[in-house]
């Protein structure tokens, strides 16, 4: 049974999503609860988990009301467990959980937070990477380092590349435009702008991308990339000093 995941746009820019699958229903993300509640009852779904990937308030301001409605289980990064609502499992790596489709897979991602987690579904295919890994971008570095940044992006480069990735923000548009200064001479770049401002001409969400277009696509992926380095200069650098210049850029764009 595919999981079925619904794409909740919440507060301005934000994006929760409703996973569906063997174990029944998980919220990632609960920027605000009544989008989410929406959601759920339009499906006739009640969620039992709550999964957090870090503790900005657009990611967890929904939780105390839709813990008060269904009752579910809250989980987040333990190592952010004094920042996060009241959690009733404090997560790390290796505590996986779930079956089949469900089988979930939290990844720690520290840079936009020290404690920002991923969660993979490897069967299911798909992964909720909100503020690290974002359509054409990346989150900024607000507690980390760009070294560190980097450590995690690549992590999630190592993903299956056909992996689909959700992520927080519908940011892809002004992504596009800055990326566009870092690696001008790309054409599958090209090609994705163009696909990216149809699809916001037309209110359609564009921060949910099969990995293979992002590692095409996404300058901070493409750091390592010799193309990408000549660009800026930087030819003997090493693919985190590159990554530290595009964050640098992109800061001040
Ligand atoms: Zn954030
Ligand atoms: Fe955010």
């Amino acid at each position: 049974m595919p999981l079925d995941i619904v794409t909740v746009p919440c507060l301005s820019d934000n994006y929760a999503y409703l996973v569906q699958g063997p174990d029944g229903v998980c919220i990632i993300d609960a920027p605000e609860a009544g989008p989410l509640i929406d959601a759920l009852e339009a499906r006739g779904w009640t969620p039992g988990v709550i999964l957090l990937t870090h503790h900005h308030h657009d990611h967890v301001g929904g939780v105390a009301e839709l813990r008060a409605k269904y009752g579910c289980k809250v989980m987040g990064p333990k190592a952010e467990e004094d920042k996060l609502p009241p959690l009733d499992m404090g997560l790390a790596e290796g505590m996986n959980g779930g079956t089949g489709e469900g089988y979930t897979v939290p990844i720690e991602v520290p840079g936009h937070t020290l404690g920002h987690m991923a969660f993979h579904f490897p069967e299911g295919g798909v992964v909720f990477t909100a503020d690290s890994l974002m359509a054409l971008g990346c989150g900024r570095v607000f507690e980390g380092t760009p070294e560190m940044m980097w450590a995690s992006l690549s992590r999630l480069r190592a993903l299956p590349p056909e992996t689909l990735v959700c992520s927080g923000h519908e940011y892809t548009l002004s992504n596009a435009r800055f990326a566009l200064t870092i690696d001008p001479g790309n054409d599958a770049l090209q090609a994705r702008v163009a696909a990216v401002q149809a699809a916001r001409d037309e209110g359609r969400p564009t921060a949910q991308v099969p990995l293979s277009e992002e590692l095409a696509t996404n300058p901070f992926l493409r750091a390592s990339e010799p193309a990408v380095k000549a660009a800026l200069g930087m030819d003997g650098a090493t693919d985190a000093e590159v990554f530290a210049e595009i964050r640098k850029r992109k800061d001040n764009f």
